[in-house]
């Protein structure tokens, strides 16, 4: 998860909360700094020894060290990754440079993560400019590498307090939350963000929705008073908390359970893709809400990770190109220009759905047509108003912008996030 989570909720646990929190540098608790822009990095004051949960991003690494540092000086004993992802792991920069030796902890798979980004730098780059509709491709390609590993547990003693790191997997497979028992303090990363469990991500590798629900009962056996998110605002209060981990949890199975059945029933992928969705009253949480990630990817995740990548599709087994299969379309629906027409009606009747395969079959087979790449342009335009989600809004924008670009206008200006 990679974008602040909504500050709002109707949550009466959080609303004392919500009053402090405005962004930026917040002591949320007497012994707890939250620094909050795009992640939330936290630095707990243990006895005489800072611990410094989710550094942060590269680009604002120096404006948190300095909102840190002016709250405490405390030497900072360890830095914990709660994951590699780029919002979370690459803000140590500013301490190491100030002198600092932290232990840095993380969990093993973490280092294989930064191996694999060395391995695939310009494809997540584009990845990343997809996602977040950026300006251009980015990416980080230095890594400050873990010096404490963690394959299960770890409890280490910082400042006088046990500090207890477990592994878990679930956005990632390098997960690891963070639990003080003294102070009864739970750092989730993104096991918790404050939408619906980024799960599915289209164009990320694996995720782990089984072991996300585990992990999440886990946490709420713990009996925390206080969970400290990787996004979105502190949840205060023993069973509010509970509540929000085992109804994630309930959300997450109700579509595991579904995907299991009916792959265990002989369906298709196509079948199981448009029957499943995730339980109706556990998504009327606020903490549930899908404006991040899509149920609908999760179902597609399970799949991958249950399945092989074949679609169901004996055709598409070895398929002929997708320009050749849009020449084929139009040549059958009499020119291009029917297929352009056809797909103008479906926009009209505001199915832009079905205009969005149209325009496509129209573009891939004829490509250099002028009103084929306007009605691509246009119905994806269309679909990015109403998509709710980040992960769809970002290859939406992006395919309105390749029609853009082949007829020679200007592309669209880039999403809010400018990193
Ligand atoms: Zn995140």
């Amino acid at each position: 998860m990679t974008e602040a989570a909504p500050n709002t909720t109707e949550d009466p646990a959080s609303a004392d909360i919500r009053e402090i929190l405005k962004g930026g540098a917040n002591e949320v608790r007497p012994d707890v700094l939250m620094h909050t822009a795009f992640v939330n990095t936290y630095s707990v004051l243990l006895g005489d020894e800072l611990l410094l949960v989710d550094p942060g991003l590269q680009r604002l690494a120096p404006t948190v060290y300095e909102a840190v540092r002016a709250w405490s000086d405390k030497p900072l004993a360890a830095a914990l990754y709660t994951h590699g992802h780029f919002d979370h792991a690459f803000g140590l920069g500013p301490w190491l440079d100030g002198g600092e030796t932290p232990d840095i902890i993380a969990q093993e798979r973490c280092v294989d993560r930064f191996k694999r980004y060395q391995l695939t730098d310009g494809f997540n780059a584009r990845i990343n400019q997809r996602q977040f509709s950026l300006p251009k491709p980015t990416f980080p390609d230095s890594f400050d590498w873990p010096t404490a590993l963690i394959r299960d547990n770890l409890v280490k003693e910082i400042g006088g307090s046990e500090v207890h790191f477990h592994a878990a997997m679930g956005e990632t497979d390098d997960a690891v939350y963070a639990w003080l028992p003294k102070q009864r303090y739970l750092f989730t990363g993104d096991l918790v963000v404050w939408s619906s469990p980024n799960c599915g991500n289209p164009q990320k590798v694996q995720r782990y929705p089984v072991e996300w629900a585990e992990a999440l009962d886990e946490m709420a056996s713990l009996g925390a008073e206080w969970l400290f998110p990787g996004h979105g605002i502190v949840v205060h209060g023993e069973d509010a908390i509970r509540n929000m981990l085992t109804d994630t949890a309930a959300w997450l199975r109700s579509v595991i359970d579904q995907v299991l059945e009916r792959m265990n029933a002989g369906q298709t992928p196509e079948q199981i893709f448009h029957a499943v969705d995730p339980d109706p009253e556990l998504a009327k949480r606020a903490f549930l809400r899908v404006i991040y990630d899509h149920p609908k990817f999760i179902v597609r995740n399970l799949l991958r990770l249950w399945g092989g990548w074949w679609n169901g599709n004996a055709a598409d087994l070895l398929p002929s190109r997708w320009e050749e299969q849009g020449r084929e379309i139009a040549l059958l629906a009499g020119g291009v220009d029917t297929l352009v027409a056809r797909g103008r009606t479906l926009l009209e009747e505001g199915n832009t759905q079905m205009a969005c395969h149209v325009a496509e079959w129209a573009t891939q087979g004829h490509p250099e047509d002028v009103p084929a790449q306007e009605l691509k342009r246009d119905a994806y335009q269309e679909r990015l108003t109403t998509a709710r989600e980040t992960m769809t809004q970002g290859i939406y924008r992006a395919a309105m912008n390749d029609a853009v670009i082949a007829l020679g206008e200007e592309p669209a200006a880039p999403g809010r996030l400018a990193l």
